[in-house]
């Protein structure tokens, strides 16, 4: 009777795993702040892609740790980059399994910025307009390697309509874009600043990524990233934004992502380590409740645990 009226329903199919691609061979590094999640050289994020797939999980989204940093974020739209060469491998090894890009320079800059650095009267700040070029080429990168979705993650102002531009003009039409549409300055990223080694420097990102306050701001930036031609539009973090999960499900007509980001999940893992919550229970409740705000796809690094729960 109770599945019979249950309302939500959670399926591998709809969850997609984080994964970092970084240099080398043989090395699975494990992220301290994240336990179970791994800097994963090319062969060995094929393995994991591999088991990923196996579970029916929808998709994964790879990121990458450069080899080297500068201040042009080159290792971002570099045909040989690290993310390039890792969709290349996944392509061909695990051809059944999608495979989303994040787009974006933070991981890639000297500085941890998600854009190019200038400097008005001794103050740094993010060159917008110079910053588009880089992301639109390196989405065409990912694109010309075989990913199937980009996803630019920067919050540059006009970026998607860059990037939709770009593609089309390199006969990517059908590339599909999931745009971070709001993307909240959130505490909770912390653990992957780590992960993905990309600390900002000096500074931080709250002249470029949203005010945890603004919910109304957040579904005006989601419909300027629709009218420039974003095919799936994405809310992160996800368990803090949920009204606005909801609120974007019940106005746009498209996809709705949601990114479960590293905070989330670290939460879930530390207390489940002091025996303060039930693991696998706190997956499924909040994983079920991102659903049942109005996400359809589900960013989160418990996407292998919820499939074999779901079984
Ligand atoms: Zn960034």
């Amino acid at each position: 009777m109770r599945r019979l009226v249950r309302e939500t329903h959670l399926e591998p199919s709809q969850l997609v795993l984080p994964l970092f691609a970084c240099p080398g061979e043989g090395i699975r590094k494990e992220i301290g702040s994240m336990p179970g999640n791994f800097q994963l050289s090319i062969d060995e994020l094929v393995k994991e892609c591999e088991a990923t797939r196996a579970l029916g999980v929808g998709g994964v989204i790879l990121f990458g740790i450069p080899d080297a940093k500068d201040d042009r974020a080159s290792g971002a739209y570099d045909e040989n980059g690290i993310v390039q060469r890792a969709v290349r491998a996944v392509k061909s090894a695990v051809p059944g399994l999608l495979v989303i890009t994040d787009v974006c320079n933070c991981e890639y800059t000297d500085h941890g910025h998600c854009g190019k650095i200038v400097y008005r009267e001794g103050e740094a700040e993010v060159d917008n307009d110079a910053t588009l070029a880089w992301l639109a080429e390196a989405a065409v990168s990912h694109a010309r390697a075989g990913a199937d979705i980009v996803a630019p993650s920067d919050m540059m102002d006009g970026r998607v309509a860059a990037i939709r531009h770009s593609l089309d003009a390199f006969g990517f039409s059908n590339t599909p874009i999931l745009a971070y549409a709001a993307k909240f300055a959130s505490v909770f990223y912390g653990p992957f600043r780590e992960a993905a080694e990309s600390t900002p420097q000096f500074g931080d990102r709250r002249s470029y990524q949203m005010d945890p306050s603004n919910g109304r701001e957040a579904m005006h930036e989601m419909e300027l990233d629709l009218e420039e031609g974003a095919d799936m539009l994405m809310v992160k973090p996800a368990m803090p934004y949920l009204d606005l999960i909801r609120m974007a499900r019940d106005r746009f007509p498209v996809p709705i992502g949601a990114y479960q980001v590293s905070g989330e999940f670290s939460m879930i893992v530390a207390a489940a380590r002091n025996g303060w919550l039930d693991l696998d229970r706190a997956i499924m409740e909040s994983l079920t409740s991102i659903r049942r705000a109005g996400a359809d796809i589900i960013l989160t690094y418990f996407a292998k645990d919820a499939a074999k729960a779901l079984g």
